[in-house]
């Protein structure tokens, strides 16, 4: 498999090189807003150890992605009153994926409310800054 390259998105978003709307931080992993959402909310959650996806991930980074995940899914729900959450994670370009740092999308849903295509439409920054915000909110009382 490729290497994993050091200078991806993300991995300028971990070093602070590039900005975020970032949701939540640990010491192993983060979570910030997609800035292209499929629907309100939409938050990756990332590894901080270099991991290109799911197939060189460490067992252990993985987990925590996980549990990180499933605490964003919940805050989105309160923050979104969101009816249902969607996840996905992409492997490789074969798989969609386009940025080679593991990441994991939590995605707020509502009945009816079909998401926006994928990297489709840049959100406006105050919208990021107010869903940031909704979902620090959410996070803190849970
Ligand atoms: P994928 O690799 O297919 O899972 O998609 C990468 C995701 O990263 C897309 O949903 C993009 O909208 C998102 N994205 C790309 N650049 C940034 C960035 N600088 N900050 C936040 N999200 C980004």
């Amino acid at each position: 498999m490729t290497a994993y390259d050091q200078n991806n998105i993300f991995a300028k978003i971990l070093r602070g090189e590039l900005p975020a709307h970032r949701v939540y931080e640990d010491d192993n992993a983060l979570a910030f807003l997609d800035i292209m959402p499929r629907a309100p909310g939409h938050t990756l959650i990332i590894p901080k150890n270099p991991a290109r996806n799911l197939l060189d991930v460490a067992p252990a980074d993985l987990a925590h992605v996980a549990q990180v995940s499933q605490r964003i899914a919940r805050a989105g729900m309160k923050a979104f009153a969101a009816d249902g959450i969607t996840v996905q994670q992409f492997n490789e370009s074969a798989g969609g994926q386009v940025v080679f740092h593991l990441h994991v999308h939590v995605i707020p849903r509502h009945d009816g409310i079909a998401m926006k295509p994928p990297a489709s439409v840049m959100a406006k920054p105050e919208e990021l800054t107010e869903a940031a915000e909704k979902l620090r909110a959410a996070l803190k009382d849970a």
